[in-house]
């Protein structure tokens, strides 16, 4: 098919202008972007032009994070063997809502899941979903914690709703991320009723500040700061959540790949004791958009929230995806994580998180003997960076942005502002930190 050959020739060319591309699109670019602008004709295109367009006025404009020079928010860049397998899934265009509609996703689901499961230090028993990512991950299970938590009082949360439930109460982290707390929201926990505790100089939950429990709580932690990297001390908190029979939920969108490695795993110890866990794979797996999992020790308590049935669909056996899941007709994420999985092996996947944290231990090194202040502990593959005031910093942020080697993003800890350096891509090389080290002196304002 010469239109696939086109569009595999247009990826080419993309993948190699990597290294020498601004890593954020110039303005001309985006000027270029006013080409899509019209209503809708009424007469078709061929199938050619519309796919050189595309290239011709999308590709300039898009971000290079697909490159090593992109170390905005916390942001992978996927692997080759995962985009190579995401276009064959997407030519089988595969429903992976049920096992009948596609046998093999159903498979490539369930054995990505129980490898993933395995390098996160998450029990083999726990049942698994893939969806969009993080923020829905900690939806799904905390939607099954609710379930289970409600039931225990008596309440049947999906007959009877949360008008009228019993409380529970809901404890989170000084520093929880913003999705876990819009995941509590939409699932009737409002912001307001939620037990803040307080965070340490890392955003690590303290656990001299954790409440005295007297009732099942919801507790959740977060494993990997989205500023700091650094992961709550699951080892002296499970047991305090434990002592009320809480019902423990990690937020581990990226940190929770620390266990990947026995270099970082340390920092992983006691999660495994959690009751659910949500993580990312299109963050420090390097699987294209958009992928996350859910995990739920109870296989029950997930079901029962996120079950449905109807005379058209298939009843009894396995567990299908979309009674584990909020979604049902989805693409095939499995196929993608199965395929980075494969191609690095366990080995494969330590190197990837070990190279990453060892990048951002480089930053911290090179700019700290350069005069800028560390903000962190680099401890796993996040860097806080900032200059002598707040004005300089964001200044120096925005000339990093304008000059295009690199890419950072800002945010403010602690009451001070500071550039992000979030290293999460397998692309990223000794050379791209040197380089990009040199564009953040050039650019460091006077
Ligand atoms: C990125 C992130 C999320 C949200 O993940 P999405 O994949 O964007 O939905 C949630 N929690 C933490 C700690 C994160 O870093």
């Amino acid at each position: 098919m010469d239109l696939y050959a086109q569009a595999l020739a247009a990826a080419r060319r993309y993948a190699e202008d990597r290294s020498t591309r601004a890593v954020f699109p110039t303005a001309e670019a985006l000027e270029g972007l006013g080409a899509f602008e019209s209503d809708l004709p009424d007469d078709g295109l061929a199938e050619e032009e519309v796919l050189a367009l595309l290239d011709r006025f999308g590709s300039p404009a898009s971000v290079m994070s697909s490159g090593g020079r992109y170390f905005g928010f916390v942001t992978g860049s996927s692997l080759p063997a995962a985009t190579a397998a995401h276009w064959l899934a997407t030519a089988w265009d595969q429903n992976s809502a049920l096992a009948v509609m596609s046998p093999v996703v159903a498979r490539l689901d369930d054995i990505a899941l129980s490898w993933i499961a395995d390098l996160l230090g998450i029990p083999p028993q726990a049942l698994g979903t893939f969806v969009t990512g993080a923020t829905m991950a900690n939806f799904t299970c905390l939607a099954a914690a609710r379930h289970s938590l409600l039931q225990e009082q008596g309440w049947d949360v999906e007959a009877k709703g949360m008008f009228g439930a019993p409380a529970i109460p809901v404890i989170v982290g000084e520093e929880a991320h913003v999705s876990l707390l819009k995941a509590l929201r939409l699932l009737g926990f409002g912001t307001d009723s939620l037990l803040r505790v307080p965070a340490d100089s890392q955003g690590r939950m303290r656990p001299d500040a954790f409440p005295t429990l007297t009732t099942p709580a919801l507790v959740c932690l977060q494993a990997g700061n989205v500023n700091t990297g650094a992961l709550d001390p699951a080892e002296s908190l499970i047991p305090l959540a434990r002592a009320s029979g809480s019902w423990v939920h990690v937020d581990g969108a990226f940190g929770l790949w620390a266990n990947a490695s026995a270099s970082s795993a340390p920092l992983a110890a006691g999660y495994e004791q959690a009751d659910s866990w949500a993580s990312d794979c299109h963050k420090w797996l390097n699987v294209p958009y958009d992928s996350g999992v859910a995990f739920v020790r109870s296989a029950a308590a997930l079901v029962a929230a996120m079950g449905s049935t109807a005379s058209y669909l298939p009843s009894g056996g396995t567990i299908e995806a979309m009674q584990r899941s909020p979604e049902s007709s989805r693409r095939a994420r499995g196929v993608d994580a199965w395929a980075a999985l494969r191609s690095l092996g366990k080995k494969g996947v330590a190197e990837l998180v070990d190279r990453c944290c060892h990048h951002a231990r480089s930053f911290a090194g090179r700019l700290e003997e350069a005069g800028c202040q560390i903000l962190n502990e680099v401890a796993l593959n996040q860097v806080l960076v900032a200059l002598d005031s707040d004005e300089r910093t964001t200044a120096w942020i925005e000339a990093v942005q304008r000059d295009g080697a690199c890419w950072c993003g800002g945010t403010v800890w602690q009451g001070r502002k500071a550039m992000r350096i979030s290293v999460s891509s397998w692309a990223t090389t000794r050379h791209d930190v040197k380089i990009s080290v040199e564009s953040m002196l050039r650019c460091r304002p006077a």
